[in-house]
């Protein structure tokens, strides 16, 4: 690294140590310890994932200013906001703070949640862009992720934070998160590179399904994955499924309910469709037949048009025929 890349990780590293300190060990981090506990995070894993406590009043401010520091590079770093008349000021206020860091486990930002929401701040606060954070190239817990897929053989992509850390919990070490944006083009190359088989736990309400099928679309484009999705039920996230059903059946859920991409979009496009309307009966048949039509899988397509053809009891040579058109067309 230079030396300023190597000066604003050392503020970075040094913030992390500092926020834990206050969560576990002083009186202002209690009631972020007991929110914590209470959303089932042991010692241990707070531990692990050093996660910390920024308090209602300065704190790095004053423990930077008694280290020398090189004030043009705190600038930089992302932890401050700068306030009308030049002078910094801590930028995370009461809130929990999980360190993100890069693949080598650096930390290079941090996502603080409030403990309450409110209507005034938004619930989760990440750091800005910054010479050693670009949100777009980052997933949380990819440094650790990436060391289980040997064992795992895949890796698992969740939307939030405390989901990776749920899953981490009950045994699933292999998740990853991106930083509360839709999954960018760079993830997907960070995640081609560690492993063939990704899964997707996204939430299970309308925008973890619509943001399952935007990833599903871009992943699938690079045509260097074997995707499969695991489904949550009563639009639960995976983190509200561990609490509802515990780690076991989490685990299990996630070993055996793994959904095909096909098997995915044949449930998604039913979604506000009524199957017994005509109209809505013809779009899905459509919807569904583009989606066949784009799968390299001759086995898996005849398999799907078997089951169109069966469930609207249409004549399967027809299908077979638009379907080669589809094919054709590039559709
Ligand atoms: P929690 O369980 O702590 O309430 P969540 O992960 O279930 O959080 P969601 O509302 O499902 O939260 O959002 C998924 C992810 O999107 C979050 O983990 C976070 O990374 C991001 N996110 C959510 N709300 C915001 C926000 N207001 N600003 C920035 N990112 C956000
Ligand atoms: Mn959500
Ligand atoms: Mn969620
Ligand atoms: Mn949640």
């Amino acid at each position: 690294d230079n030396p300023e890349i190597a000066i604003l990780k050392d503020y970075h590293r040094e913030a992390a140590e500092l926020y834990h300190h206050i969560l576990v060990n002083t009186q202002l981090g209690e009631e972020a310890l007991e929110y914590l506990h209470h959303r089932g995070l042991t010692d241990e894993l707070i531990a692990e994932f050093q996660i910390g406590y920024a308090p209602a009043n300065k704190l790095l401010l004053p423990f930077f200013d008694e280290h020398q520091p090189d004030y043009q590079k705190l600038r930089k770093s992302g932890l401050f906001v700068e306030r009308q008349d030049g002078q910094l000021s801590d930028r995370f206020r009461s809130r929990v703070m999980f360190p993100i860091r890069n693949a080598a486990g650096q930390v290079i930002a941090f996502s603080g949640r409030l403990l309450q929401k409110n209507d005034q701040q938004p619930k989760y606060l990440n750091s800005p862009e910054t010479e050693i954070f670009n949100k777009r190239d980052v997933l949380f817990n990819f440094d650790k992720a990436k060391n289980s897929v040997r064992t795992e053989k895949s890796l698992v992509l969740f939307e939030g934070f405390m989901d990776v850390l749920a899953a981490y919990r009950a045994g699933v070490k292999n998740g990853v998160a991106s930083m509360g944006t839709s999954l960018t083009e760079q993830q997907v190359y960070t995640l081609a590179r560690v492993s063939k088989n990704v899964s997707l736990c996204y939430d299970g309400d309308e925008p973890g399904q619509k943001a399952t099928k935007r990833a599903l679309e871009l992943l699938a484009a690079t045509g260097r994955f074997n995707l499969s999705v695991i489904s949550l039920p009563e639009k639960l996230d995976p983190d509200e499924y561990v609490g509802k059903y515990g780690a076991e059946k989490f685990v299990t859920h996630v070993h055996d309910s793994l959904e095909s991409e096909l098997a995915f979009y044949l449930r998604y496009y039913q979604q506000g469709r009524n199957l017994d309307n005509e109209n809505d009966q013809l779009a899905y048949i459509e919807d569904v037949l583009k989606k066949i039509a784009q799968s390299n899988d001759a086995i898996e397509r005849d398999l799907y048009l078997n089951r169109l053809a069966q469930r609207f009891q249409l004549d399967k040579l027809t299908l077979e025929n638009q379907l080669k058109e589809l094919r054709a067309t590039g559709a």
